[in-house]
């Protein structure tokens, strides 16, 4: 069985080790339905926090958090962030919540899509959720000068040339501006860009982390959503043909999202991450075709490896430089990949066999 409350547990039991504690703050978590969100939700409202959840549920799922919502810290809000929205007190242009009137505390702005398989079809809104969206979410953070949690990403690295690999958070990028991936990575950039302008402009506490490529328990699976963990165990599962895209030489770091969620929430509290982007992922590198093996193994499947065309603009090469993570956050991740994707092989078979 999948023991979704011991690795919430994990979660806290280590942030407790550093005292970092969200009880009684009030925080407003946008894209609180979908797979980081729903976890930060949870794991907050263990702690004592009051969580109000804004999704629109184009890509989050009530199912993610239709258990949150008897509790009495919990309000959802079925709302999307690039239009804007103000607590607290009415706004012309603006859809008002004037009954919820406490102040915040924090602003965390999770909500995006970040498959590529998505970036076709939903460009434009992923655009605004991370331009618009994040501009929205700052108003707000703006409004109750609270703190503001963005999530941003490794894809703002575009595709780093060798030498820039391992990465920190000094480089710049390379990053097509008008590629395949460039609703994503343009925007996750603009939206680092807005967090700068209102920490200029109106000295918003604002905090942000580049996030890595992360698996688990509640990340989406099904073909069209396509990320690689997913798609491989889904696959697996039903002996059909592993889709390895290219050679599978590409690499990348694969972060359990136990260790991810406590890097993030690290990220939010501590005062000495305000205003700096820090890389929070694993570092431990793996192929696409090693991970496809290991998959095959941990599922016991009769699967064939298959070959398709490596998609536009792909990186060959994505691993995080931690010092900062390390000594800001004090934040190192401790899922070996064999255990973390060995509870999310259980938490498929369990989700969608029912
Ligand atoms: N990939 C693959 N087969 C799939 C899905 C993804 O080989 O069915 C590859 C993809 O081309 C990329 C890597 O796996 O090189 C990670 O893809 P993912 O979509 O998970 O995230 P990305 O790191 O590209 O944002």
């Amino acid at each position: 069985m999948y023991d979704h409350e011991q690795d919430l547990n994990e979660i806290n039991t280590r942030l407790k080790k550093d005292n970092i504690s969200f009880k009684d703050k009030n925080i407003l978590i946008t894209g609180g339905a979908g797979f980081l969100g729903s976890w930060i939700c949870e794991t907050l409202l263990m702690q004592g926090a009051k969580i109000i959840c804004l999704d629109n549920l184009s890509s989050g799922q009530w199912d993610n958090v239709k258990h949150l919502n008897s509790n009495p810290n919990f309000t959802f809000i079925h709302h999307d962030i690039s239009i804007p929205i103000y607590f607290g007190r009415t706004m012309p242009n603006a859809v008002s919540y004037p009954n919820i009137s406490e102040k915040l505390d924090y602003v965390m702005h999770l909500a995006s899509r970040a498959s590529p398989f998505e970036f076709k079809n939903f460009a434009i809104s992923i655009l605004k959720s991370n331009t618009l969206g994040t501009m929205n979410a700052l108003g707000i953070a703006t409004a109750h000068q609270a703190i503001l949690f963005y999530s941003s990403t490794s894809e703002c690295y575009g595709n780093p040339p060798p030498d820039q690999v391992p990465t920190s958070e000094d480089y710049w990028g390379h990053v097509n501006p008008i590629g395949p991936r460039s609703c994503y990575d343009e925007s996750k950039r603009a939206g680092e860009a807005f967090c700068k302008a209102y920490e200029l402009q109106h000295n918003i506490n604002v905090h942000f982390v580049r996030i890595f490529n992360t698996y688990g328990p509640r990340i989406r699976s099904g073909h069209e959503f396509g990320r690689v963990v997913p798609n491989f165990i889904h696959q697996c599962l039903n002996d059909d043909p592993i889709t390895v895209f290219g050679d599978g030489t590409q690499i990348r770091c694969l972060t359990y999202v136990v260790d991810e969620i406590e890097g993030l929430l690290r990220d939010a509290y501590i005062p000495e991450a305000r205003g700096i982007p820090i890389n929070v992922g694993n570092d431990k590198m793996i192929s696409i075709l090693d991970l496809a093996h290991l998959i095959k193994e941990l599922t016991d499947s009769n699967s064939k490896i298959i070959h398709k065309p490596l998609p536009i603009d792909d990186p060959i090469l994505r691993q995080p430089v931690l010092t900062r993570a390390k000594t800001i956050l004090n934040w190192e991740p401790h899922t070996e990949l064999r255990d973390g994707l060995s509870k999310t092989i259980q938490w498929f078979k369990e989700t969608f066999d029912k």
